[in-house]
């Protein structure tokens, strides 16, 4: 038995029909508001609230859009002001339980990451408040060409901060009981046999996207790397869309713009989710830009995965979704990039033992 499984053996567990699994979701319905993947057009995937149990899918290689978007949303008002009166309110953000079902590792450890960026310093109390009361189930998923969390260091069947996962086994799942609040979950829904003692055996799942080195290795590299010329190679083809850090699940850059109404008297102050990857993102007054360039901005935002950050929380803030390579219109790759980076790294050691 290798190690994972030994450790996915510690929890309880129950086997459950894919009938039963959406039971079970009808039940969670009557506990708190589900939101869970379903089908947005004919190849694309959305997080929803869960209105009908049948249209949850199950199997899905990634959602467009981060589960990010319920704790920050796209587009927020922080404040109603009044300037004749030089007053403000600011609207309630409501403490409530919700039910994440159906979320992958990469996405849970996505949300660890945005914890720590909010929680440093100047505590983000919209983000916290939305964040306290969250309750997820995870589900394992099948890589597909993008996907390289393992690369990042989080396995498939990850379940750290995960309350209940679902593993795939046969023409069903096994339902693990991860936490209290998972357990009290499980015990409250009736349609549950008596807990499954059959071992788990989990396949080695296969990334097809990979990062040539461990990820321990990564800092020491970006140490390295800062005048490479594959920032350039890069810039060549992006075209500045912005798209890769709009769907990251650990981007959180904002822009707030406050908003005046026609009568000169009452406004709003809106966070709107922004990107290093656009032009305006650094420009000041003025009509400077700090990173004008796109392999300037190419390079920022990969210091801001794979060392900004990191040299702080001692973590990678890049968990290997693969949605910046898979929505990328011109198809550039987050592991390619980072490939090349330790090529250009890789040369540069040797010529300086020569
Ligand atoms: S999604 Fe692709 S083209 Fe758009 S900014 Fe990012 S790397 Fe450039
Ligand atoms: S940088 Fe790309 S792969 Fe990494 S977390 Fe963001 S979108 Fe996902």
């Amino acid at each position: 038995m290798n190690a994972l499984d030994e450790k996915l053996n510690r929890f309880t567990k129950y086997k459950i029909s894919e009938q039963t699994l959406r039971k079970f979701i009808d039940y969670l319905k009557q506990q708190a508001p589900v939101f869970a993947p379903h089908h947005n057009g004919e190849a694309s995937y959305s997080y929803e609230c869960v209105e009908n149990s049948a249209e949850v899918v199950l199997s899905y290689p990634r959602t467009m859009q981060p589960l990010k978007k319920y704790f920050l949303p796209p587009r927020e008002v922080l404040l109603n002001f009044n300037i004749k009166d030089n007053t403000f309110s600011k609207p309630e953000i409501i403490e409530e339980t919700r039910i994440f079902f159906a979320v992958h590792s990469y996405e849970m450890a996505s949300l660890k990451r945005l914890d720590y960026s909010f929680t440093q310093g100047h505590v983000e109390s919209n983000y916290v408040s939305r964040r306290k009361y969250a309750i997820f189930v995870g589900i394992s998923y099948t890589p597909d060409e993008s996907h390289f969390s393992k690369s990042v260091g989080i396995d498939v069947e990850e379940t750290e901060g995960f309350d209940l996962f679902l593993l795939p086994v046969g023409d069903g799942y096994f339902l693990l009981e991860i936490t209290d609040t998972g357990k009290r979950l499980v015990e409250g829904f009736p349609g549950l046999a008596a807990p499954d003692t059959t071992e788990i055996k989990t396949e080695p799942l296969q990334f097809k996207s990979k990062i040539k080195y461990h990820h321990n290795r990564l800092p020491a590299v970006f140490d390295h790397v800062y005048k490479s010329k594959v920032w350039d190679k890069y810039a060549e083809i992006c075209v500045g869309c912005g798209t890769c850090n709009l769907l990251c699940s650990t981007c959180y850059c904002f822009d707030i713009r406050d908003e005046v109404d026609l009568d000169a008297e009452h406004g709003t102050r809106t966070r709107y989710w922004d990107g290093c990857m656009l032009n305006t993102f650094a420009e000041v007054a003025g009509g400077e830009n700090f990173r004008g360039s796109l392999a300037r901005r190419t390079r920022h935002r990969l210091y801001r995965k794979f060392k900004y950050i990191t040299a702080k929380s001692e973590m990678l803030h890049c968990v290997g979704c693969g949605r910046c390579s898979h929505f990328c219109p011109v198809g550039i790759s987050m592991t390619d990039i980072v490939n090349d980076l330790i090529t250009d790294y890789e040369e540069k050691q040797n010529k300086e033992k020569i």
